[in-house]
């Protein structure tokens, strides 16, 4: 009896224009494009790279209608078929409008840019979160503090792992936003919502974040008879790369008795359980004050 093959599925020819993916791009961002760049219509093009429409596209047959290499495909594109990582919507913004336009490209090219990216300093524009649109991306030439943090942020991205760069970042913000309640400093950007806030604190929140980064490993070291009055240290250290006058070193001394309680239960178990638990304990030692 005759073997009976499957019907061929998918697209079998390329599209007469091609265009590069940018690492990091969505897939739906590439599509858009790419349907631009040959005159026909997104949802048509969508529809013949995925197996229905509420499917994410395939890899395999974008590959085939851009006429890119599948690896290119796969390694730069987010949100294809198969891929389990999931997509972080806040980190979704567009790539510099200026730097696109020197290549000719005249659209948005939204990417899933890691964090870490937030500023371009080419053209200093701002183009980290909570940038939407190309019209969020501020002006940074009257900005040097930001620009510098950006580079900063660079580098500790750079220095340190995924995990501790962004649990630094969220103990800074937790110190600051103490802070401000602490002074009545009610107008402080840590305070508000917003893109304008957002840049606006993200010098501090940076600055805060590396002094923490740096003192960590000697904070979690064992107390010692000799040990230096860590919280007066971390304060005067916070307050000369911010500027500020900071007086209460209440948040920076309980971050620090959570450093040393999560790197003890670290080193004297290993369990999952008691790491969590740890960690939630810590977390509540920061939270407790912040109103
Ligand atoms: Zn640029």
């Amino acid at each position: 009896m005759a073997t009976v093959r499957p019907w061929p599925r998918g697209p079998r020819q390329r599209l007469p224009r091609t265009i590069a993916p940018f690492r990091w791009e969505a897939v739906s961002s590439y599509i858009d494009r790419l349907a631009r760049a040959n005159h026909i219509g997104v949802s048509t093009l969508r529809g013949h790279v995925a197996e229905s429409c509420a499917a994410r596209p395939r890899p395999d047959w974008l590959a085939v209608v851009s006429g890119q290499p599948e690896q290119v495909i796969r390694s730069r594109l987010c949100g294809l078929a198969g891929d389990p990582t999931a997509l972080k919507q806040y980190l979704r913004r567009p790539l510099c409008q200026r730097c696109m336009a020197r290549k000719g490209i005249h659209e948005p090219v939204y990417c899933y840019l890691p964090a870490h990216v937030s500023v371009c300093h080419r053209h200093r524009r701002w183009i980290g979160s909570p940038t939407r649109v190309l019209d969020d991306q501020v002006d940074l030439r009257d900005r040097p503090t930001v620009l510098s943090a950006g580079r900063t942020h660079r580098r500790l991205a750079r220095q340190y792992s995924e995990v501790d760069l962004h649990d630094a970042l969220g103990d800074a913000r937790h110190i600051l936003v103490f802070w401000a309640h602490a002074e009545r400093h009610v107008a402080a950007g840590i305070l508000q919502n917003g893109l304008e806030a957002h840049v606006v604190a993200y010098p501090d929140v940076i600055a805060v974040a590396a002094t923490l980064l740096t003192a960590r490993p000697r904070v979690e070291q064992p107390r010692t008879p000799t040990e230096p009055a860590w919280p007066t240290l971390l304060l005067d250290r916070i307050n000369e790369r911010t500027g500020a006058h900071h007086a209460d070193a209440t948040p920076v001394e309980q971050w620090a008795q959570y450093r040393r309680l999560f790197a003890t239960a670290v080193l004297t178990t290993r369990s999952d359980g008691a790491e969590l638990a740890c960690r939630a304990e810590g977390s509540a030692v920061l939270n407790v004050p912040y109103q």
